[in-house]
């Protein structure tokens, strides 16, 4: 039997800098949609934000707020009021459990913040269907709900390698959206303002990046339950300097820590990389147990998909296109298991979980061998686990956590037999 130990979870300073900043975020966006002193845009997660900031919009980002929803575990009991409306229980949770909360007139925020009753009504809604077709259903309910327009992107899935003609579609795309969008606006697009806003966001990312890569640290700094919480504002806040400002002070913290040796589990003696989504209501108790068996998660496909090397100011629409292409989630099987191999050797990791998520085949990469040609090409070893980001009606702890268990004590035996 694996090692089990009392846990001690080592708190991130930052992590209150962070609170501070999605509170404000929420409650910008609250006073906006209240009295009217912004418009107010709704954007995917990897939707065309840079482009909406630049026009003045304030931007709010559902997924976070259906995230918040799992994340709190209001989402199981909310999903069937989704599902009464003829969205069935097989489809994207972050979708059914949002629009079941809207029906039923409640939502996290106003647990988390005091005085906001509701999420912002959108002036406008845009989507990038680069992650799923799920957010434009999505957003296509609630533009009928306030009879609000709805703009998006249609981008090319599966692809191998990102060519000039899948960029210059997508530019062209994102180019055709900005006469529509100064309309809502009521004011004229700038070029310059875009290329500020992108730059801003390249910063931003840039520093994620590096944020993220100091768990290649042994031990790490930080691990991937810590990423879901500390990525907020590289989410919601990308091409602003505040987000900026935020990710200088995680980074020198986190820098120091590798200094120090401090690692984010105690007597850290494994090293996983999580690929798929969280699962959001289970965040706490997976961190814990995982600790306990002396195991960082510390990478993840996930976590890693904020990361938007190729925004170029000086050509922002066309490595917009491309950054919101090269994503993983937009990418081919063989592309995909040559990333994943690359974050294994980089992350020096000795196992990957793969987390089958009932509702979003789009970030559940197990379901067509792929765990097992890695394991054949990188000696790597892996373990699926079957839940869900937001419907915990598909998941059995104690299944996932004897699994887990199980996997960690095969980790054990093969490094003992290798000494
Ligand atoms: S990628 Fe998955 S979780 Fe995200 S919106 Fe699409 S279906 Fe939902």
């Amino acid at each position: 039997m694996a090692e089990k130990r009392k846990v001690i979870r080592k708190k991130i300073q930052a992590t209150d800098d962070m609170k501070q900043y999605m509170a404000d975020y929420y409650y910008e966006l609250d006073r906006a949609a209240k009295t009217g002193e912004a418009k107010v845009a709704w954007c995917s997660s990897v939707g065309p934000a840079e482009i909406l900031r630049a026009m003045g919009f304030l931007v709010y980002f559902p997924e976070t707020h259906s995230a918040m929803l799992g994340s709190t575990r209001m989402a199981t009991e909310l999903i069937h009021h989704a599902n009464a409306l003829g969205y069935t229980p097989e489809i994207c949770s972050y979708l059914t459990a949002d629009i079941g909360a809207f029906t039923q007139g409640v939502t996290p925020l106003s647990r988390a913040y005091e005085g906001i009753e509701s999420v912002p009504k959108p002036d406008v809604l845009v989507f990038n269907t680069n992650q799923c077709r799920d957010v434009q259903d999505w957003f296509a309910w609630y533009a009928r709900e306030f009879n609000a327009p709805i703009v998006g992107i249609h981008t090319h899935r599966g692809v191998k390698s990102v060519t000039e003609s899948h960029i210059s579609s997508i530019a062209t795309q994102m180019e055709e959206m900005i006469e529509p969008l100064e309309k809502i606006s009521g004011r004229p697009f700038e070029l310059n303002e875009l290329k500020r806003v992108v730059a801003l966001s390249r910063e931003c990312s840039d520093l994620w990046k590096k944020v993220l890569d100091t768990a290649v640290a042994i031990p790490s700094p930080l691990t991937f339950f810590d990423g879901t919480t500390l990525m907020g504002p590289a989410v919601v806040g990308r091409g602003t300097q505040r987000a900026v400002d935020f990710y200088k002070v995680l980074l020198a913290e986190l820098e120091e820590r590798v200094k120090n040796l401090e690692g984010a589990v105690e007597d850290e003696r494994f090293r996983l990389y999580w690929e798929g989504m969280p699962i959001w209501g289970r965040l706490r108790a997976h961190s814990e147990l995982f600790a306990e068996l002396k195991t960082c998660v510390l990478a993840s496909t996930y976590c890693n998909s904020w990361i938007f090397s190729a925004f170029d100011a000086e050509d922002p629409f066309t490595s917009m296109a491309r950054a919101y292409t090269e994503l993983f989630i937009v990418r081919s099987d063989e592309t995909k298991e040559k990333y994943i191999t690359e974050m294994i050797d980089f992350f020096k990791v000795d196992g990957v979980i793969f987390h089958d998520a009932r509702t979003c085949p789009n970030n559940s990469n197990c379901r067509y061998g792929m765990p097992q040609r890695l394991e054949v090409n990188t000696g790597v070893p892996s373990l699926i686990i079957n839940g869900d980001l937001n419907d915990l009606r598909c998941l059995s702890d104690e299944q996932t956590n004897t699994n887990i268990e199980a996997f960690i004590e095969q980790l054990e035996e093969q490094k003992a037999s290798a000494s």
